[in-house]
């Protein structure tokens, strides 16, 4: 049998070698474009599926025909929810992006998104630079050591200020963004970009305002236009010096004054990026499709293909030993990591894959290791948005969608066989902070319902459906109020469930503050068999985040070890429902210290329900208190209405932290209670006008103040 499946691995990795189609892996790049809500990113993609012809009429954002952004609500609400993997190819580079989110309530779908990028394109807004949005993608991108590229947006906007965005992205950010061009012309009267390194203009035929959607016509490629040679000579000089400071032989030629070449910038330029030392900027505006183009070539030019990546570590399915894998690895089998399920309404479950080493055919038995079980890999799909395209074979490097995986999850490692099998890091998402009651509006819908949920949690692992026995009721939680409402929305038009919703409830949590012991002793020793267990138990307070940890210090037989794990399963069962609201216990550390047994009576289920009286016990005299979720808020504002913005807050119990200024708006740090959030979207709407925006986002559980504590 093992023999047998070994073969099956090798013929699998043959045949994708024999089709030549371990491919170009050099040329491949697998991006995605990250953002804040509205600074362009999905126009930017829209505008570069049009110019590598994967597309051949160019959607607009306000219309609601892009393509990435292709589920109706999406369109609707002009933002973009799920990352919709889509291909397109580009000076010999086929380019793998995958669209992601920009509302922070989405921003598990970023994290899993950068986990198998392998570099990404930051927009700004050239007016705004770095808002609230972009530093969370900033950070989320650091922590995944993503190489990155700034495309400053929105250049043809009164008040753009290429400069100015790429100064907001140091000091805000901490960050080292290179201008690798420089903008011609400013806001309406923006026309193009020189190329610094190249020393070239790129001239874009104007284009009447209102006119957004007509094809572009190619740039004008020139010379550097006399009456900007001066500040283009300044500018390149910055930039060499800059490359120069990665890269000691490029430094040495500087300052000896030697001269230095285009592909020796490139090169030094590239690596520096790679390591995540420099990132690329570059400007244009993508409703005017200028700077398109070149955004491209900067992609391939600099952005990393997945050979220059490191192997992603893993362990091995038999041995739990490490075990690296890497693309350029001929012998490697196939390994791939799935990353999101969608249900597709024609072809059904998709599972999307980056495959990190192998290869594999469509059609042959896998084996999913994070499960322990075999799966059929059935169809294969490249995938364009909503649109796809059949293909026979996967290689190391690729994104695609599989049909058939019946049970693999999103963080799940795909592998060749259970011979060499590996398990990689799953992607771990943040458990929801929000839930409503939600029931069909007729009783026949049930079925559906249920249906559709579940599928819906599959899809998302922040969303979770559960079933409220005490008020009978299906209960579906998520990561704010805009991700429910949205989830619900979907259901109503793509299950045809009409369901009626309930007010939102927060998900609170009780934790200890001291540390205690208690005793728990299930003793019924009245005729005939009787019941006999007895512990002792230690409670201490952890840190946040940290859920409850079980560990056992029974030593010389006080209670046989074949009752310790009925104590645990007792004693957690016991923290669901704390004493103070019923919510449960987290962030605990329960250990067991002694106890007693008796030869006849004593069996798992007495030491199970000692273990729950034990752990009711200590959390009651560990000083238990409430714990909600705090949201971290950032509201930008024209200074008009700040005093009523801040009062607002205020009465929502939000901690004020920093008000920066800049102009006339004012940005806002503060932190509220989710309780005193719902509807924050709609008030703060009507308190200015329209003329503010906010960001929401879960932060962090934190005590609730005594006197609120009547939950
Ligand atoms: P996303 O939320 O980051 O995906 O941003 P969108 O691509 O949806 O764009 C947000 C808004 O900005 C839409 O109204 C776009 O038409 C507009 N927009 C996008 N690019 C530009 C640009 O280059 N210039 C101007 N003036 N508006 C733009």
């Amino acid at each position: 049998m093992a023999r047998a499946r070994r073969l099956s691995t090798k013929s699998v990795n043959d045949m994708a070698k024999v089709n030549g189609n371990l491919g170009n892996l050099q040329n491949t790049r697998n991006i995605g474009f990250i953002a804040h809500i509205d600074a362009g990113k999905t126009t930017v993609t829209e505008r570069a599926l049009y110019f590598t012809r994967r597309i051949h009429r160019i959607g607009g954002v306000d219309e609601g025909t892009t393509t990435t952004d292709w589920m109706a609500q999406e369109r609707e609400r002009g933002i973009t929810i799920t990352a919709a993997a889509t291909n397109c190819s580009w000076n010999g580079h086929d380019i793998n992006i995958i669209d992601t989110p920009g509302h922070v309530d989405f921003t598990a779908e970023v994290e899993r998104s950068l986990r198998v990028l392998d570099g990404s394109v930051v927009v700004f807004d050239a007016v705004a630079g770095v808002q609230p949005q972009s530093e969370t993608v900033w950070r989320q991108a650091d922590r995944y050591n993503v190489p990155r590229i700034c495309f400053i947006n929105k250049m043809d906007k009164t008040g753009a200020n290429f400069f100015g965005a790429l100064d907001s992205i140091v000091h805000r950010l901490d960050a080292n963004p290179v201008a690798i061009q420089m903008p011609i012309g400013d806001e309406d009267e923006f026309q193009g970009v020189i190329d610094l390194v190249e020393g070239k203009s790129f001239v874009y035929e104007k284009r009447a305002s209102g006119d957004k959607n007509s094809p572009p016509k190619p740039p004008k490629i020139g010379p550097v236009p006399e009456e900007m040679m001066e500040d283009f000579l300044n500018r390149r000089a910055e930039l060499v010096e800059k490359v120069a400071e990665t890269d000691d032989a490029l430094l040495e030629k500087y300052l000896e004054d030697e001269p230095i070449s285009c592909g020796e910038i490139k090169g030094a330029l590239r690596k520096a990026t790679l390591d995540c030392k420099i990132a690329p900027s570059l400007c244009g505006t993508a409703l005017r499709h200028v700077g398109i183009t070149p955004l491209l070539d900067a992609v391939c030019d600099y952005l990393p293909s997945p050979l220059d990546v490191p192997a992603v570590e893993g362990k091995a399915y038999r041995d739990g030993k490490p075990v690296f894998r890497h693309p350029s690895d001929p012998d490697a089998p196939f390994t791939a990591l799935a990353f999101k399920t969608v249900t597709d309404p024609y072809i059904g479950r998709l599972v999307y894959l980056r495959v990190y080493s192998g290869g594999s055919a469509s059609g042959v038995r896998v084996f999913n290791s994070t499960k322990g079980r075999r799966e059929q890999l059935g169809r294969l799909v490249l995938m364009h948005a909503d649109k796809r395209e059949d293909v026979a074979q996967v290689r190391a490097g690729q994104i695609v969608a599989a049909v058939g995986l019946k049970s693999t999850a999103t963080g799940d490692t795909i592998c060749a066989s259970r011979d060499d099998a590996v398990i990689l890091e799953t992607i771990s998402f943040a458990t929801p902070v929000v839930s409503v009651a939600i029931e069909p509006k007729s009783r026949i819908d049930q079925d559906k319902l249920s249906e559709a949920l579940i599928r819906m949690s599959d899809e998302d692992p922040t969303f979770k459906v559960a079933y409220d026995s005490e008020t009978a009721q299906t209960v579906i939680s998520g990561m704010g109020e805009l991700h429910l409402e949205i989830v619900t929305d979907r259901i109503k038009r793509e299950s045809k469930v009409d369901a009626n919703v309930g007010k939102p409830k927060v998900a609170y949590r009780e934790t200890v503050t001291a540390r205690a012991r208690a005793e728990g002793r299930f003793v019924r020793q009245s005729g005939g068999h009787g019941q006999y267990g007895h512990v002792w138990m230690d409670i201490e307070p952890l840190e946040r985040g940290s859920g409850v940890q079980f560990e056992s210090k029974i030593v010389g037989g006080a209670i046989p070890a074949e009752f310790i794990p009925a104590v645990e399963s007792g004693a957690r069962e016991a923290l669901k429902s704390g004493p103070a609201s019923s919510s449960p216990v987290v962030d605990v550390k329960l250990t067991l210290v002694d106890g007693s047994y008796h030869e006849v009576d004593s069996s798992a289920v007495s030491f199970q329900v000692a273990g729950s009286i034990a752990a009711k016990a200590l959390v009651e005299r560990g000083k238990p208190i409430v714990l909600e979720p705090v949201m971290k808020v950032e509201v930008v504002t024209p200074g008009d209405f700040l005093g009523d913005v801040l009062g607002d807050l205020n009465r929502r119990r939000a901690r004020i932290g920093n008000i920066v200024g800049q102009g006339s708006i004012q940005t806002v740090y503060a932190q509220t209670p989710l309780a005193e959030s719902f509807g924050y979207a709609g008030d703060l709407r009507s308190l200015t006008q329209g003329r503010a925006t906010q960001n929401m986002e879960f932060d962090n559980y934190a005590p609730v103040s005594k006197d609120l504590v009547e939950l």
